[in-house]
């Protein structure tokens, strides 16, 4: 929402999720009308209602590992707003392999954290946490207080508009965000040699 009302010339949305009143409690974008309508369409709607100027394309899909390589073309930055490791390990490799420039952001309860990753320059996700052999799909949803994705994916819209603008951003710097103790603490992090973004 912030992206589009700043102007950013064109945004392209992938999701292939269906409302679920459950998702109200966090994800503003949406309302009580929008329940069990796509979220792709509902997200184009009320952004291109926010800045007609700005292109919003749609994809009503999964990402996954094959899927995510038609996206790619033509756009400088990825934004990774998934709910799960995969898909942020997964965005980080296609970052490095594409040297597309994109940001990570992970929630759960009242705790966060975000990177900015500029492939060929800086340290990137895997170079931080590692990949775990194997992610159980049935771990389940974690808890969230609505507000906490809120504070993260708006640090993230202000990371694509900083990067643009070659301000300083979260390059090299893993920023922990603590909303019980309303702590931020940035980490100064460091490329790893032996890392994929490394070879
Ligand atoms: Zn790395």
């Amino acid at each position: 929402m912030y992206l589009t009302a700043a102007g950013i010339k064109q945004l392209t949305i992938i999701d292939n999720d269906v409302l679920d009143i459950s998702n109200l409690q966090r994800q503003i974008l949406y309302n009580e009308m929008q329940v069990g309508k796509d979220k792709v369409e509902s997200a184009k709607i009320v952004l291109s209602n926010l800045n007609s100027e700005v292109q919003i394309n749609t994809y009503k899909e999964y990402i996954d590992k094959d899927s995510i390589r038609k996206y790619i073309k033509d756009h400088d930055f990825i934004i990774d707003c998934s709910d799960n490791f995969q898909t942020k390990f997964l965005v980080n490799k296609i970052a490095i392999q594409y040297n597309l420039k994109c940001v990570i952001a992970g929630i759960k309860d009242f705790y966060g954290q975000i990177i900015t990753i500029n492939p060929k320059k800086t340290a990137c996700y895997q170079c931080v946490f590692n990949e775990p052999d194997k992610i159980s799909p049935e771990e389940g949803p974690l808890p969230v207080i609505g507000v906490t994705p809120g504070i993260l994916g708006t640090l993230e819209a202000l990371e694509v508009i900083k990067t643009a603008l070659g301000l300083p951003n979260l390059e090299n710097k893993l920023l922990m965000v603590n909303l019980v103790d309303s702590r931020f603490n940035v980490i100064d992090i460091v490329k790893n040699e032996n890392c994929i973004c490394s070879k």
